[in-house]
C-alpha cells in the first residue's frame, strides 16, 4: 500500500453504542487525567505493571497513540514518541541517550537552538560536542574519538542547506557503534525516510509541513529497533504528552502531508528557478536546482525538495535594502518558523562554529506557500525593483 493510503485509512474509533461502533472519519478527541478502570483487579494490575490497556492520561491517549502510529508507518519506524516542540523531540533524544563524559557530533549548519543546547546545556552535564562543518561531512572518521557517542545530522541545513553524504557517516557511525540521528524536517518521511538509509533515529518538527496549518506546536521521534525498547522507557518515565486537541489537528495535516508537499515543491522550484536570474542575487541555495554545489547528493538520496530554500543578495545590496525588500512584500508574512500553507519570508545572519564559508552573510529564507505562483513571483518583483 501506497504511503497516502495507509495515513488516509489509519483511523482509531472506540465507541460502542447501542451494540454499534461509531464510525466517523476523524478519530474523536479524548480529554483525560484519569481513565476508570472496568474492576478492581484491572488497577491492581496496572499497579503492577500488567495491564494492557491505558491506565493513566501520561500513559498517552488514543489520539496521541494515533498520530504516533501514523508517523511511525511512514518512517518505517519501530517506534515513534510525539513531544510539545521540535527542539523538545531534540533535547529529549539526546538526553536520554548521552552521559556525562561522551562526545558527539553536530553537523555545523544545524537549527540553530538545536546548537545552543549542545554549547549552554550539553557541555555544562560534561557532553563535549564538535561542531563538523558541512564541507568536511565526508572526512567524518577523522571527527571521531574513542567516547563518540552520537552523530547528529541534519540535511539539508537548516539556513544554508548544504546535503552531506549519509552514507559515509553511516558507514562511519557503523564500524563504531556510534547512534546516528538525523533531523529530517526539511524532507519529511515523504521525500526521505532516514531509517530505510540506516539511521537509527529520525526526529522531525511536526510543527512544520506534517501539521502544515501554523496551528500546532509538536516534534516526533522515530527509532529502528535497536533503540526503541530503551527509547519507550525513557519517554515513560519523562512523562511527555501531547493534548488531543493538537495531536487530532496535527493528524488532519499528516493526511494532506504528501499532496500538499508536492505542491510547495513546486512553488519554491518556480521561484527559486526565477529569483536565480535575477542579477542583485548572489547565490539562490535551494538544492533541486542544478546549480545547487550539492544537486547530485541531494538526487542520490531525496525524492523531491520541499518548499524551503534561502537567497544571498550580493555585497552591494545594504542590509538596509534587504530590510526595504521584506517590508514591501505583500504575500509573504514576516515570521519564524516554516512548512505552513502561507508562504514566510524571514532573514538572519550565518552563524558558524567552524567554518568561514557563508559564516557572517545573511540569507533571506523564503517558505514557498500554497498560493499560486505566479502572484508569489509579482509580489516578490515589485519587492526587488524597490531596491535596484
Ligand atoms: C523548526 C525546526 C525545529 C524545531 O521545531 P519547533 O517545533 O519549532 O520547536 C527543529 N529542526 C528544524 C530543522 C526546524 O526548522
Amino acid at each position: 500500500m501506497k504511503d497516502k493510503t495507509a495515513v488516509i485509512n489509519k483511523a482509531f474509533n472506540h465507541f460502542d453504542i447501542g451494540g454499534k461502533k461509531v464510525h466517523t472519519v476523524n478519530s474523536p478527541e479524548y480529554r483525560a487525567s484519569t481513565i476508570l478502570f472496568e474492576s478492581c483487579e484491572d488497577m491492581l494490575d496496572a499497579g503492577q505493571g500488567k495491564y494492557t490497556g491505558i491506565y493513566y492520561g501520561t500513559n498517552r491517549l488514543p489520539n496521541q497513540r494515533e498520530l504516533e502510529e501514523s508517523i511511525n508507518l511512514l518512517e518505517n519506524a519501530s517506534i515513534t514518541r510525539i513531544f510539545p516542540s521540535g527542539i523538545s523531540a531534540i533535547r529529549h533524544t539526546l538526553l536520554a541517550f548521552l552521559k556525562p563524559g561522551d562526545h558527539i557530533l553536530v553537523w555545523d549548519n544545524v537549527y540553530g537552538p538545536t546548537k545552543t543546547f549542545c554549547k549552554n546545556f550539553l557541555a555544562k552535564l560534561n557532553i563535549e560536542t564538535t561542531f563538523v562543518p558541512p564541507e568536511k561531512s565526508s572526512d567524518i572518521k577523522k571527527y571521531i574519538r574513542k567516547n563518540t557517542k552520537l552523530i547528529f545530522i541534519e540535511s539539508p541545513g537548516s539556513i544554508t542547506f548544504e546535503v552531506s553524504d549519509i552514507q559515509k557517516t553511516i558507514a562511519a557511525a557503523e564500524s563504531k557503534k556510534i547512534i546516528t540521528v538525523m533531523d529530517n524536517t526539511w524532507a519529511t518521511p515523504i521525500f526521505f525516510k532516514p531509517l530505510d538509509h540506516g539511521i537509527d533515529i529520525s526526529v522531525e518538527s511536526v510543527t512544520k509541513y506534517i501539521s502544515g496549518h501554523c496551528d500546532v506546536l509538536m516534534g516526533s521521534v522515530s527509532l529502528n529497533e535497536k533503540y526503541g525498547d530503551f527509547f519507550d522507557k525513557y519517554c515513560s518515565m519523562a512523562g511527555i504528552t501531547n493534548s488531543g486537541h493538537d495531536c487530532i489537528t496535527a493528524l488532519k495535516g499528516l493526511k494532506t502531508l504528501e499532496l500538499r508537499l508536492k505542491e510547495h515543491e513546486k512553488n519554491a522550484f518556480f521561484l527559486a528557478s526565477w529569483l536565480e536570474k535575477q542579477e542583485i542575487i548572489d547565490q539562490v541555495l535551494y538544492p533541486p536546482l542544478k546549480s545547487h554545489p550539492n544537486h547530485d547528493l541531494w538526487k542520490k538520496y531525496f525524492k523531491g525538495g520541499s518548499g524551503l530554500f534561502g537567497i544571498i543578495f550580493k555585497d552591494k545590496i545594504t542590509q538596509e535594502k534587504i530590510t526595504t525588500f521584506i517590508n514591501r512584500l505583500k504575500l509573504f508574512g514576516i515570521g519564524f518558523s516554516w512548512g505552513g500553507y502561507k508562504s514566510l519570508i524571514s532573514a538572519g545572519k550565518i552563524s558558524r562554529e567552524e567554518s568561514e564559508k557563508l559564516n557572517g552573510k545573511t540569507v533571506i529564507r523564503i517558505s514557498a506557500g500554497l498560493e499560486d505562483r505566479n502572484d508569489l513571483k509579482k509580489d516578490l518583483e515589485t519587492g526587488l525593483k524597490s531596491i535596484i
